[in-house]
């Protein structure tokens, strides 16, 4: 039956606009969303010579009321087809303060209510693994990984990743490490959580200037035919895709933007390399798409979830946001 379910999200490329709502104190701002409806969202381009619309398309569009809960539900197909040997790739886009790490872990005091897509994921693996387990015998580990400056960092050692060779799945020389139970993962994305703040300083909020990625690896034993069916899911909260002024930063930050602008337009080309069936796929321009290849074409699936502020002060990021996924849609 799962199976069927998979076949019904057409093509493997999908992406999702999500809205966030203001945040407590700015709840009178007039909103750059006009309006929004399934899969359409029209913004205020607020241009000089008065008011402005443009839509923008994408399979599905949350607005601010959307809950966790909801935006799960149409991420949970894709979830389930680990479970059936298919690698999917989850990623979170959007400027700082756009809501990416809420919609792939939650705020900042997360509740049962409010956890994000990387607890619904697993948990959602967990609970299904257990109902498959007359047929079919799951094994399921994880690794997890920032990448700074085109560094790859393993967030459960504190150990630098030199150079990784890519065979096989993700990153070889990064922690895998077992889990049995959500409560597992959740440890883990605390200790990987933790070793990514030792990085940052007071003054250096490294975390909205790094890739994140959880890897969650399914290895799963039909126990009538012994067949082993192997799959992957990285859960990706990205970078912050604001443009930095040229002539407003210099060093470390200058040196940031620029590995974090040509990184995310490496994604970006790729995804739309392959939502166009081109024949070459420049997987080579970044780390990112490297550590990602055997998971982004080919039988892989793909979600980017796009982030967007409400604030008129954003409109520019805004469209340049929707711009960049429209690309890739
Ligand atoms: P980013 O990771 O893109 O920098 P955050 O996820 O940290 O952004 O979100 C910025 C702030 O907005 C946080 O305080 C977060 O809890 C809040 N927030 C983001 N999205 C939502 C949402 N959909 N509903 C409620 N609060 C949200
Ligand atoms: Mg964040």
């Amino acid at each position: 039956k799962l199976y069927n379910q998979v076949q019904d999200l057409k093509g493997s490329i999908r992406v999702y606009c999500r809205v966030r709502p203001f945040l407590p104190g700015q709840v009178n701002n007039l909103s750059s969303v006009d309006h929004f409806e399934e899969g359409t969202i029209t913004i205020n381009t607020m241009s000089k010579n008065g008011k402005g619309r443009k839509s923008f398309n994408f399979n599905k569009v949350f607005g601010p009321s959307a809950t966790q809960e909801e935006v799960f539900s149409d991420t949970q197909p894709l979830v389930r087809s680990v479970l059936d040997g298919y690698n999917v790739c989850i990623f979170a886009y959007g400027q700082t303060g756009s809501g990416k790490t809420f919609t792939m872990t939650g705020p900042k005091d997360i509740t049962h209510f409010s956890q994000g897509v990387n607890y619904r994921a697993l948990s959602d693996l967990f609970l299904l693994a257990e109902q498959r387990k007359d047929t079919f015998c799951y094994d399921v580990s994880v690794q997890m990984i920032e990448i700074y400056n085109e560094q790859v960092r393993d967030l459960l050692t504190t150990l630098e990743i030199r150079n990784s060779s890519q065979t096989g799945l993700s990153v070889p020389d990064a922690n895998l490490v077992h889990v049995s139970s959500t409560f597992d993962v959740i440890d883990l994305m605390n200790i990987g959580q933790k070793n990514r703040v030792v990085g940052a300083t007071a003054l250096n909020d490294r975390s909205s200037r790094s890739h994140s990625c959880l890897t969650v690896h399914v290895q799963g034993k039909d126990l009538t035919s012994g067949n082993v069916l192997r799959g992957c899911m990285h859960l990706v909260d990205l970078a912050g895709s604001e443009r930095v002024d040229k002539s407003e930063v210099t060093g470390d930050r200058l040196k940031e933007a620029q590995h974090i602008n040509r990184s995310l337009s490496a994604l970006g080309d790729v995804i739309s390399s392959l939502a166009q069936k081109n024949s070459h796929v420049p997987y080579r321009n970044s780390k990112l798409t490297q550590l990602l290849q055997d998971s982004l074409g080919g039988q892989a699936k793909t979600l980017m979830f796009v982030h967007i502020s409400p604030e008129p002060d954003a409109i520019g990021e805004t469209i340049s946001t929707l711009k960049f996924a429209e690309r890739v849609a």
